[in-house]
């Protein structure tokens, strides 16, 4: 059997473990933090993510926490008029055979790790950063900052947006910074007005500004994050800043959403970056999967979800041909590229024309979207939630 190495153990490496280990390869996790969880808040799971964490056999553990929502809904953030509302109910959850859910990301992090310790197939290392690899065509070396060398017939790099397991295979080129900030703060639900409380994703879009809050935790906590298009191109993750400062990045904020903000005094900042498609992630035994491979905006909210995806695209064919690697790593890239392209490229589109748009376009934007039915919008995220185009067909 093949020694299979993942660089990192977030999301998208914990998912490669567990699906290698339900078709048997055994893999070892480097993960360079001495912890293993997730910073930040709530994460939206679309029926995309559900299904492919149905396959990875955690799809009942998540739902035990998550909240099934029933709708995703769209104001304006200056009138608080309500634009347009996306029914995620029966008939959605019907439709797609998968609810749509918001999540701590840290339960899912969790869940995911339990699985994976479970499994009998999947060793984490911690306190093991990843800082060179040497790749042939048949096998790898990665070499930690402490200089073990570890040798690899199937590498696979899942070390997120500053991935240096891609700087090895395609180019050190860093992330695209975005020039936004987000601040995200957790509220406990006792707090929230009844009518704050609802089981659903509401979104507010504002001049270059927009927020986004849902309940987690089986309802115990309101997550609320506001995102704001600031021109900063400074890097921050995760630093904690008080209400004044976000109070005063926000210019136009009205009803419901004023109310929310004021009910939380600690906020976390980070800048946002992506990065623009580029093929070629797959080199010999080697590849990339989730942010290191396709970082995205979080427009879409679909980036966990690639990931997952990722994860059983590339199971599926390191098990259609386990003797050739290289052939599997070049086959998963070309099945993912197209779709995860997409979500790049619409993902910062979505910003600009939807969730930021000012004077005119803002105007144009509540009139197109006062018509839609839900029929039209069903159409519009079929491609995403639905798609049974071969990029995941089989998941
Ligand atoms: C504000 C925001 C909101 C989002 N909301 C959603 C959402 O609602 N739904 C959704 O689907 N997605 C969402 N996303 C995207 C999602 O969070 C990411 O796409 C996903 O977490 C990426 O997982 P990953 O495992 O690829 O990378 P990461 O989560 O970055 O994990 C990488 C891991 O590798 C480790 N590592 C890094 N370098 C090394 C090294 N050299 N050696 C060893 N280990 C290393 C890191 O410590 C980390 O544990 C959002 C993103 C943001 C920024």
């Amino acid at each position: 059997m093949s020694d299979t190495v993942i660089c990192g153990a977030g999301i998208g490496g914990l998912a490669t473990a567990l699906a290698l280990a339900k078709a048997g390869f055994s893999s070892l996790v480097l993960e360079k933090s001495d912890q293993l969880g997730e910073v930040g808040a709530g994460i939206q799971l679309a029926p995309n993510a559900f299904k492919a964490l149905d396959r990875l056999g955690v799809a009942a553990a998540v739902q035990a926490t998550a909240v099934q929502i029933d709708a995703i809904e769209l104001r304006d953030m200056v009138s608080d008029e309500a634009l347009v509302r996306f029914d995620t109910g029966v008939e959605f959850v019907s439709a797609y055979g998968f609810p749509y859910a918001v999540a701590h990301r840290a339960h899912l992090h969790e869940i995911l790790l339990n699985a994976c310790r479970l499994s009998g197939r999947v060793r984490i290392e911690t306190g093991c950063e990843v800082v060179a690899v040497e790749n042939g065509s048949s096998d790898s070396e990665v070499i930690l900052r402490d200089e073990r060398r570890f040798r690899a017939d199937i590498l696979v790099g899942a070390d997120g947006i500053n991935s240096i397991i891609r700087k090895f295979l395609i180019s050190g080129e860093e992330p695209r910074l975005a020039g936004h900030t987000i601040y995200r703060t957790l509220i406990p639900v006792e707090i929230v007005p009844p009518e704050l409380r609802r089981a659903q994703v509401t979104l507010w879009a504002g001049p270059h500004a927009h927020a986004v809050a849902y309940p987690i935790s089986s309802g115990r906590l309101i997550n609320l994050a506001i995102t704001v298009d600031d021109g900063c191109y400074i890097p921050a993750r995760g630093i904690s800043v008080e209400l004044m400062a976000v109070r005063s990045a926000l210019s136009d904020v009205a009803g419901s959403l004023a109310t929310l903000l004021s009910l939380s005094e600690k906020w976390l900042r980070w800048t946002l970056a992506d990065r623009p498609p580029t093929p070629g992630w797959s080199v010999g035994c080697a590849t990339l999967v989730g942010d290191a491979a396709h970082a995205t905006l979080q427009y879409l909210a679909q980036g966990a979800a690639l990931a997952l995806e990722d994860a059983l695209v590339l199971m599926e064919e390191l098990s259609k041909t386990p003797n050739d690697v290289s052939s599997a790593m070049l086959n998963y890239e070309s099945r993912r590229f197209s779709r995860t392209s997409s979500v790049q490229i619409l993902s910062r589109a979505i910003c600009e024309s939807v969730y930021h748009a000012t004077g005119t376009a803002a105007d144009v934007r509540n009139t197109a979207l006062k018509i839609m039915n839900q029929e039209q919008i069903r159409m519009k995220t079929h491609w995403l939630y639905g798609s049974s185009d071969d990029s995941y067909a089989h998941i």
